[in-house]
């Protein structure tokens, strides 16, 4: 085995780097705070033939009880700092989204407000393409540079293949930087947005509670006649459905809540009897939007 880089640790909890807060450790983990920290890591891995896992801020994240067999690194230092230059907000991978809307609007940079209500990072955001009250991340989005154990890239939104909730970046692939072209405003004007938006997501979601956001997609086939997830797990009875440590939630369906000592089992075994209910109602298959981390063994029933 090659000298184990500096700064690695073995045998990492995961749970508490997720906002539902199940799941195992990860077999390696690290921080790298430099773009050349995550090369060599990177590169180290590839040569061990380790899977890489990121970890932004775990939003929509489901990490295996068993854990991961890997190394899995969360971007810190400057992979995760927040600056402006003119119109363009540099945020590094690792930075959190609704800490860089925050700053664009007191830097009077509109354009970004939407990531508010994000708990992500903007690596994450990207990776996810993610997006609320109809802000497109694409229309903002400049470049990333992306790093691989070959080395570094920038590429731009064109190249990424967004489509709902999905980009075309692969496991061994890292978001170290991103750029986003903004537009000057009232910094007044965009504070008052963002508030209006953090007012309209406390009324439809549950907060303080840990949770990975929206469980499935929303359906794009007929047969959902323009319902959301959310909407066909309510109807199919899912709301407030427990399963262990786990539960819909009754503010929003599509929002599974670990009630403090769930498992990832019971996280699974919900979201299958959740797309199990919706399916014999409706004959939609809904797919899940949370990203797994790790081997998980689906439940029986869960292929429809
Ligand atoms: C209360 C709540 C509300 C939410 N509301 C919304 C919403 O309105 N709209 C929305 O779109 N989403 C929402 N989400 C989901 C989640 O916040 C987003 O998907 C977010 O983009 C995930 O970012 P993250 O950094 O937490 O990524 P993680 O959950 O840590 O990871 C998600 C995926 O991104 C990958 N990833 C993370 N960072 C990087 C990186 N730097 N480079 C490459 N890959 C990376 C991970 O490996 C994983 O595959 C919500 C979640 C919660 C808990």
């Amino acid at each position: 085995m090659k000298a184990v880089p500096e700064g690695l640790q073995r045998d990492f909890p995961l749970a508490r780097l997720t906002t539902v807060r199940t799941g195992g450790p990860a077999e390696w983990f690290a921080r790298p705070s430099s773009e050349q920290a995550l090369t060599e890591l990177l590169a180290w891995a590839g040569e061990e033939g380790l899977a890489l896992g990121v970890v932004g801020s775990g939003s929509n994240l489901l990490v295996a009880d068993a854990g991961f067999r890997g190394l899995a690194i969360k971007l810190d230092g400057d992979l995760a700092t927040i600056e402006r230059e003119g119109e363009m907000l540099l945020c590094g991978g690792g930075a959190r989204l609704p800490s860089a809307s925050a700053k664009a609007a007191g830097w009077g940079l509109a354009g970004l407000e939407f990531g508010v209500n994000i708990p992500g990072t903007a690596g994450g955001a990207v990776k996810m393409n993610a997006n609320a009250y109809g802000g497109q991340l694409a229309e903002v989005l400049e470049w990333v540079d992306v790093c691989t154990a070959a080395g570094s890239d920038r590429r731009v939104p064109g190249d990424l293949e967004f489509a709902y909730r999905s980009s075309n970046l692969g496991p061994g692939e890292v978001i170290a930087r991103t750029s986003f072209k903004l537009t000057a405003d009232d910094p007044a004007a965009i504070r008052a947005r963002l508030e209006a938006m953090r007012g309209k997501r406390r009324e439809a979601q549950p907060s303080g509670i840990k949770t990975f956001g929206s469980t499935f997609k929303n359906p794009d086939e007929e047969r959902a006649a323009g319902r959301s997830a959310g909407q066909l797990l309510e109807a199919a009875g899912c709301r407030g459905l427990r399963q262990g440590g786990a539960r819909f939630s009754e503010k929003h369906a599509n929002f599974v809540e670990n009630e403090g000592a769930a498992t990832t089992a019971d996280v699974l075994e919900l979201m299958a009897e959740g797309r199990r209910r919706v399916h014999e109602r409706f004959g939609v298959v809904l797919e899940p939007e949370v990203q797994v981390l790790g081997d998980v063994r689906w439940p029986e029933g869960w292929a429809l």
